[in-house]
């Protein structure tokens, strides 16, 4: 048996081919895989001796590529969920073929394919060439270094140097959202500032957005960060950005901006409004494993300061380079070596461009739309917000409630036809659908309302 990886490599060309074929079977099944997959535990195995590449590939097929969900297919409609482009697959495929490590701009061009990324999707963002940015894993890590630069900022206003003397010596700090995502209060646990600076500002009546008249009376010259959504996951709701640049400048704060999937609205004529004065923004996060559809493992945070980015994030060493001019990206983020993360967004932007990706995010808006409509003229139904993006946000008409809503959602993954997510907005509780995936096609809108019709018949009686 081939145990050792030098016995695979004669044959390397055959695995290859052998994998690529399984693989094309899986996405030509995708459509009919189920949505989701109730979750069956495998039994796990102990460690056992190598088996060789064939016979892992033959183990895994057996053992566990049955319970995986289509998550990558059309009607996958679960938090806010992308799928894969063929593009986006190549380049994924041969990350790892090369193996580069974009960290340091030392011994190959890997780097600079990622700063010709992060210039098209900058250019993509509409965000102006203020702005700088590096790869992270997703948007959680991306809100996370926003937030540290917006620390160290912090720290700048009180004459202290976070990242040397510590998160101590910063004292006092709030950060004011209208809707912020539970990401936000991670990253604050985090950095050190701690889950209790958040503090909730009032929304607006009957929306997600904050009141920014509200936001005004909290600031007092307290030193402050105001985390601002750009689409928010209930019901894709988006703050007032310009309203808050303007606000900014009677009253110094940072402005982070969460657009990990509203960002791409900027595609779209219609509603680039939304994301209007992101460019303003101190810091941004965005997603890419989201609405770009690339491959999970994929987002990007831009900042106007990097040079407080670097004060965070600068990992000298007698080996590295020096991080003054144009840093190396191991000076930026908190990892060092890590994956060529750009290549999958690279290969998608040059193969599909603005307009390829525009094409995606108009479909699934309508998408959202054409569901949203549907369920409308159900009286099974009650929209809880208005459809303003790709998300559709609804209830039972008839006495909503968490446990019957729960059970509703599980008789629909079980027919496998379609996967949406509970949520609970102002206290009610809420079943959301969010499209985003490249697959989905306007056919697909009815074929979910239908399961949840059906549904709804079996479980709500
Ligand atoms: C998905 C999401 C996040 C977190 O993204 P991950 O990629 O799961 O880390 C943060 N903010 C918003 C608004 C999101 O939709």
């Amino acid at each position: 048996m081939d145990r050792h990886p030098e016995n695979d490599l004669h044959r390397l060309p055959d695995h290859l081919d052998r994998i690529r074929r399984y693989a094309a079977d899986l996405l030509a099944g995708l459509d009919e895989r189920p949505a989701a997959v109730a979750p069956d535990p495998v039994k796990p195995r102990p460690p056992a001796e190598g088996v060789g590449l064939e016979g892992a590939l033959a183990e895994f097929a057996e053992r566990w590529e049955p319970g995986f969900s289509g998550s990558a297919g059309p009607r996958y409609l679960g938090f806010v969920t992308g799928g894969t482009t063929p593009a986006a697959l190549a380049g994924d495929w041969l990350t790892p073929v090369l193996d580069q490590n974009p960290a340091v701009d030392l011994d190959s061009t890997a780097p600079g394919l990622e700063r010709e990324t992060l210039a098209w999707l900058r250019d993509l963002l509409g965000l102006g060439g203020a702005h700088t940015g590096a790869f992270v894993s997703g948007a959680t890590q991306s809100n996370t270094v926003g937030l540290a630069i917006a620390r160290e900022w912090l720290g700048e206003r009180a004459g202290v140097r976070v990242s040397d003397a510590g998160v101590a010596a910063l004292g006092d700090v709030r950060v004011l959202s209208g809707t912020a995502h539970s990401s936000v209060l991670k990253a604050l646990s985090v950095l050190g500032l701690g889950r209790d600076a958040l503090r909730a500002v009032p929304t607006l009546p009957g929306r997600e957005a904050v009141d920014v008249a509200a936001l005004e009376r909290l600031l007092d010259g307290r030193p402050t960060v105001v985390v601002a959504n750009a689409g928010t996951v209930n019901t894709g709701d988006f703050d007032d950005l310009q309203a808050l640049v303007a606000l900014r400048e009677r009253h110094p704060f940072w402005l982070h901006v969460d657009a990990a999937f509203g960002g791409l609205a900027a595609l779209s004529p219609a509603h680039a409004p939304l994301v209007a004065g992101l460019a303003e923004a101190d810091s941004v996060c965005v997603d890419l494993h989201k609405w770009l559809n690339v491959p999970y493992d994929s987002a990007v945070q831009f900042t106007r300061h990097r040079d407080l980015q670097l004060r965070v994030f600068r990992n000298n060493a007698a080996y590295l380079t020096d991080p003054a001019g144009d840093p190396d990206f191991v000076h930026l983020t908190p990892e060092n070596s890590r994956r060529l993360r750009a290549l999958p967004a690279w290969f998608a932007l040059r193969a599909y461009g603005a307009s390829g990706h525009r094409a995606i995010v108009e479909r699934n808006i309508a998408q959202a739309r054409l569901l949203g409509d549907l369920l409308a003229a159900d009286a099974r139904w009650r929209l809880l917000a208005p459809v303003r993006l790709n998300i559709v946000c609804f209830t039972l008409a008839d006495a909503p409630d968490a446990g019957r809503i729960a059970a509703l959602l599980r008789e629909v993954a079980a027919t496998g036809t379609a996967f949406l997510t509970a949520t609970a907005l102002d206290g009610v509780p809420a079943i959301r659908a969010a499209f985003s995936n490249w697959r989905t096609t306007d056919a697909d809108v009815p074929r979910v309302a239908a399961a949840l019709a059906d549904a709804h018949t079996k479980v709500i009686l």
